[in-house]
């Protein structure tokens, strides 16, 4: 055979002479077997001494004489064969080895030399095998292959069809997501994704079959817990005989990268400001315990805490004033709860205390511990602040099931409690239901209200208490929905004040009132004049006094016929709001304090403001002839006004004798139910203007 010419070349030998163009032809350039001759050293190492043309190339070996380094991870196998060689001259075999993961099989002859003085020599036939059975079991184990590592895959994995119906799930969903994997095939992905999402996924389905592959994105999935998880989402294509066929979601949870993120910046389960747990945390103390709770029948209750007014305490101190304050209350919650509990904050003005196993009647006590503590004064700055709060509160698994919906009904609670008084608080029941979802609707009916025409100004008179005459109005707004028909001011200023609106229905309110003016003094009833209650938001924006300016001079009315209301938690920030009320003061409008008595601060600060008016709040009217405080702290606030050169209105008179008593006491001006409640402007210029 023409490969024993090449015996003893004493290097691996690549090129040989043209001496012989059979064995060039057949050996050297043979187009799919690789020869090649190993020689068994005195070492008993192995090295190459021949090798064809595809065998360099396919081993890379041009100079490599070590059998070892030649043949790389190959060279075990043919080590092999070689030793199971010994009894025959010749061997055929199949070599199975791996490269980069990919299995390959080659067809092995191996065979002695024969005719040679050196026994150990051996040539070798190698070919890859491609026929159909091997490339049809390869597919087999190939598939198999991937079916294991979608299985194992701590990713999600689904199949899902070109509408978005999911085909198949691996079973990650149900220790990522907690879902069996029976739960989720058949449904809609979109079912699985928060709603802002579920477009954009649309998209990039339809994008995939069109041939893209779309970068990874991140949205929210939902767990069975009912909550969402942020997720990083890889839309790949399912290919059938060259074809789309479906998609494959690849999707990774990202909370617990999330979760270390920020466990590394300290935010993980405490709130910033208080320290306290926040709902993150109790999210997780939910999904951890819920098993738990259902294996044992365990109980629990959800006690939603709310701040009365808040918002009124930032207006007065100011962020971070009130920052302290939330700091202060969530030590006292601390310290007053039952040592089994679990205290959190809810966001904003919000606390949430769970306890575990309490009956209804122990669980009321925790509320009334609570509440208890607001009776206590809260110390700012040097002055006594009071709060109060409203709670609400939901039972596990009586009232549901799902920390979502529990929360939601403790929120439901709680603000049936706001409505309904403060400062209580009350188990959530279903008549509750319809109570909040109003409160959101009514919000968008309200957005709705002026271009509806829904909105009307009323005029309560002011009676002047020495005469009996009345030459002025307080404006009081009336919304009379279609839906919900009227609407009381307490409930929905508070809604325009919450969501923005009560700058544009504000300006309303003044335009209808300076339009209201301007008849009268056509009419020659220059000498009434009108209040118009404007909210602190409105006070506090830049360009206020410009903007009643703007509206004095467009109707030419007099400045003093018009009055701004505003309350004692406008009267904040000495500097600016300084500057504002002596811009109104310039302009020549009149300026009451309304609700005195009833805000954070003290008369001392009227003495730096040029207030004209100072409305007594109804609650000190209320049962003046029989509650001798009431009485007393009546005539101290018309007293002091009068010693600081400010009129005085009563408000909320509904009976003789409390305007008796403020008559005696020099108040001079009163309204009430006692004289009217407002009216439409047609009923007051009859009932008071007609001459
Ligand atoms: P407020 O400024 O203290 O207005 C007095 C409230 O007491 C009015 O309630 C009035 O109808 C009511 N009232 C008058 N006399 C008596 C009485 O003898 N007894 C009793 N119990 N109540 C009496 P209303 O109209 O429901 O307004 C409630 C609050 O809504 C107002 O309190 C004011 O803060 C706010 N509000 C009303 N209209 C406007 C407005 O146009 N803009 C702003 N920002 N707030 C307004
Ligand atoms: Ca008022
Ligand atoms: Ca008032």
């Amino acid at each position: 055979m023409a490969i024993n010419y090449l015996k003893g070349v004493g290097q691996i030998s690549t090129r040989i002479s043209n001496l012989d163009p059979f064995f060039e032809k057949y050996v050297h350039q043979h187009e799919h077997t690789m020869y090649i001759i190993v020689e068994k050293e005195l070492s008993h190492h192995y090295k190459v001494v021949y090798a064809n043309t595809l065998a360099t190339k396919y081993f890379e070996g041009v100079n490599v004489v070590k059998a070892s380094h030649f043949f790389k991870q190959f060279w075990p196998y043919i080590e092999r064969e070689i030793h199971l060689l010994q009894t025959s001259s010749r061997r055929m075999c199949k070599l199975h080895t791996y490269i980069n993961g990919n299995q390959q099989i080659f067809d092995l002859t191996i065979q002695k030399s024969e005719g040679i003085t050196n026994e150990d020599t051996y040539v070798l036939e190698l070919s890859e095998i491609e026929n159909l059975t091997v490339a049809h079991e390869s597919f087999i184990d190939l598939q198999q292959k991937y079916e294991t590592i979608v299985d194992q895959s701590m990713d999600t994995i689904l199949d899902i069809t070109r509408d978005g119906h999911i085909l198949k799930v691996n079973p990650a969903i149900r220790s990522v997501f907690g879902y069996e994997v029976k739960k989720v095939v058949g449904y809609k992905i979109n079912d699985f994704i928060r709603q802002e999402y579920q477009r954009l996924l649309e998209d990039l389905i339809a994008r995939v079959f069109m041939g893209e592959l779309p970068d990874i994105v991140e949205i929210e999935f939902l767990h069975n817990e009912q909550l969402y998880l942020p997720v990083h989402v890889k839309i790949l294509p399912i290919y059938e005989k060259g074809k789309i066929v479906q998609t494959q979601f690849i999707i990774r949870d990202l909370s617990k990268y999330y979760e270390y993120n920020e466990k590394f910046l300290f935010l993980s389960y405490r709130d910033q400001l208080t320290g306290l747990l926040n709902k993150k945390a109790l999210a997780k103390y939910f999904i951890e315990n819920r098993l738990m709770f259902l294996q044992e029948k365990k109980k629990f209750s959800i006690i939603h805490i709310g701040l009365d007014r808040f918002r009124l305490m930032n207006d007065a101190i100011g962020y971070s004033g009130a920052d302290e304050i939330l700091k202060k209350i969530s030590k006292r919650l601390q310290d007053c709860c039952p040592s089994d509990y679990k205290l959190y904050r809810n966001g904003g003005d919000e606390f949430i205390i769970v306890v575990t196993n309490y009956s209804k009647k122990e669980t009321e006590r925790v509320a009334q511990l609570v509440l208890g503590e607001f009776e206590k004064s809260l110390l700012f700055n040097g002055q006594d602040y009071f709060l109060s709060a409203s709670i609400g509160i939901s039972i596990y698994p009586d009232d549901a099931h799902s920390l979502e919906k529990l929360l939601r009904k403790s929120e439901q609670a709680m603000f049936y409690v706001k409505e309904n008084g403060r400062s209580n608080y009350r188990f959530y029941s279903d008549e509750m239901k319809s109570f909040v979802s109003n409160e959101m609707l009514l919000e968008s009916h309200l957005r709705r209200a002026l271009e509806l025409k829904e909105l009307a100004v009323y005029y309560q008179p002011q009676i002047n208490l020495e005469t009996g005459h009345i030459t002025s109005f307080e404006a009081l707004l009336r919304w009379n929905n279609r839906k919900f028909g009227l609407v009381s001011p307490g409930h929905f200023i508070r809604i325009a004040e919450d969501s923005g609106l009560i700058h544009s229905i504000g300006e309303w309110v003044l335009e209808q009132v300076c339009r209201q003016l301007k008849r009268w003094q056509d009419e020659g009833l220059s000498h009434i004049s009108i209040a118009v209650n404007i909210s602190p938001k409105q006070f506090k924006m830049a360009g206020f006094a410009k903007m009643i300016e703007a509206k004095i001079d467009k109707y030419s009315i007099h400045p003093s016929s018009l009055e701004v209301e505003i309350t004692e938690s406008s009267l904040t920030n000495m500097k600016e709001t300084l500057h504002t009320l002596k811009e109104l003061k310039q302009i020549g409008v009149m300026i009451s304090v309304d609700d005195f008595g009833t805000g954070y601060s003290s008369l001392s600060y009227l003495k730096q403001y040029p207030i004209d008016i100072i409305k007594i709040d109804q609650s000190f009217v209320k049962d003046i002839e029989v509650d001798k405080k009431n009485e007393a702290i009546a005539k101290t606030i018309i007293h002091l006004a009068h010693n600081l050169g400010m009129d005085v209105i009563a408000e909320g008179v509904e009976r003789e004798r409390q305007a008796q008593i403020l008559l005696n006491a020099n108040c001079r001006k009163a309204q009430g139910f006692l004289y009217s409640k407002a009216l439409p402007i047609e009923e007051i210029e009859e009932k008071y203007l007609s001459k």
